[in-house]
């Protein structure tokens, strides 16, 4: 890795990220330049926040108009783009009510509050959550001890109690768990892992997580966070299976880069917050409304989840294609445009030597490269990130 060059230092920024030695300028579709003027194909999408890639010729007159318009006001007011997001957001679910505010964390940080308070009101004073090993739900201290990961937790305890962590995918784990514990008030987990390496909850788990938490009156609440808004080929992962949850946090993809998250309720979770019980400054302000209803409706107009599950599906194929049978590839996993390529060793080298030659990606869980594109990407792009990335693959795992 080069050099940082002086005119991107951060002496007064906190060191909260291992950055890498470049800042991008612009954009325009999937494509993206740095401030020394080389271009990148993005295969990140700002971690699978841009669903219409850079400075989309549908989206950016629709905000600037908003911002010249209202950006903010405040939850005193009624805002009548929440309503309009919402009933979208209703529409595309089946669910019945929203809560907007922000983050990732936000909508999750809420969804717990909503898990909590679902126990008190039926006299569980000590409220437990089901969550799972590998999860990732954000990094405030209730988000970050759901969270399943040592490396996110590592001093910042004591760790909000009431949790009970299982693995994917183990039913009888989460029966064990459930069985004999009249405290235990809701099952959280991500419909796909991200950030714990692109894995799966199986459509026939998550049926019976549904059918389990009807029989014991839990929530079953889906982090939706980074597999929702069209990204798999449905509008939210879940949907695959064809079950709904109760609580759906959502954030990422919602606003095309504007912040913004939501939690989406069912019936059994959507008259929890009473007046006073949660709030946000930010949450649902005009600007990000907007953001998130032109989002939902140029996805719409061109067709962008259907994109997701085409060009997603013809992606992983190329990945499968050059890179099966290669020695160190564990496996490819693809749903739409949420793709993992594991290996067999930690490769965060992977990430720099794609950048080096013109591809955004990234890596996490240490061995699985990450595609979280924009849903805009052609089969002509993704054919050009099999052919950038795949050689990199290969020559890494020869060294
Ligand atoms: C990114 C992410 C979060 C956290 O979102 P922030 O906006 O960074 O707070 C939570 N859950 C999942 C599944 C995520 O991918």
């Amino acid at each position: 890795m080069s050099a940082v060059p002086a005119s991107i230092a951060e002496p007064h920024v906190m060191t909260t990220y291992g950055r890498l030695p470049i800042a991008l300028s612009h954009g325009r579709g999937c494509r993206v330049w740095d401030t020394a003027g080389r271009e990148y194909l993005d295969g990140l999408g700002g971690i699978a926040v841009n669903t219409l890639g850079h400075a989309h010729p549908k989206f950016v007159p629709a905000l600037q108009e908003q911002i010249a318009t209202l950006i903010h006001c405040s939850n005193y007011y009624h805002v009548p783009g929440q309503e309009a997001l919402a009933a979208k957001l209703v529409e595309l679910s089946g669910l019945t009510n929203v809560f907007f505010c922000s983050t990732g964390l936000e909508a999750n940080e809420a969804a717990l509050k909503l898990a909590r308070k679902f126990g008190h009101d039926k006299g569980i004073e000590r409220p437990e959550i089901i969550v799972y090993e590998k999860a990732f739900h954000g990094r405030s201290i209730a988000t970050l001890s759901a969270t399943g990961n040592p490396k996110v937790q590592a001093g910042f305890g004591p760790l909000v109690e009431g949790f009970i962590r299982v693995p994917m995918n183990d039913l009888a784990a989460v029966e064990a768990a459930v069985r004999d514990n009249p405290n235990v008030v809701a099952v959280f987990l991500e419909t796909i892992q991200g950030e714990g390496g692109i894995n799966a909850a199986r459509w026939d788990y998550l049926k019976s997580l549904r059918a389990l938490c009807d029989e014991r009156d839990l929530l079953l609440m889906l982090d939706e966070v980074q597999c929702g808004i069209g990204r798999t080929g449905k509008w939210f992962a879940h949907q695959w299976a064809g079950i709904q949850p109760d609580v759906m946090p959502l954030a990422k993809g919602l606003g095309s880069g504007v912040p913004i998250g939501a939690v989406v309720c069912g019936p059994r979770a959507a008259k929890i917050f009473q007046p006073g019980n949660h709030g946000t400054t930010f949450g649902g302000n005009p600007l990000s409304m907007r953001a998130g209803i032109e989002t939902l409706r140029i996805m719409e107009e061109d067709g962008l989840m259907e994109n997701a599950a085409t060009v997603g599906a013809h992606l992983t194929a190329g990945l499968r294609r050059e890179l099966e049978g290669v020695a160190g590839v564990t496996e490819v996993r693809g749903y739409g445009l949420m793709i993992g390529i594991e290996l067999d060793r930690p490769c965060g080298e992977i990430l720099t030597r794609a950048m080096d030659a013109g591809l955004l990606l990234s890596v996490t869980a240490d061995r699985v490269v990450r595609l979280v594109p924009p849903l805009i990407l052609t089969a002509a792009e993704a054919d050009e990130i099999v052919a950038i990335l795949c050689p990199i693959i290969k020559t890494f795992l020869a060294a």
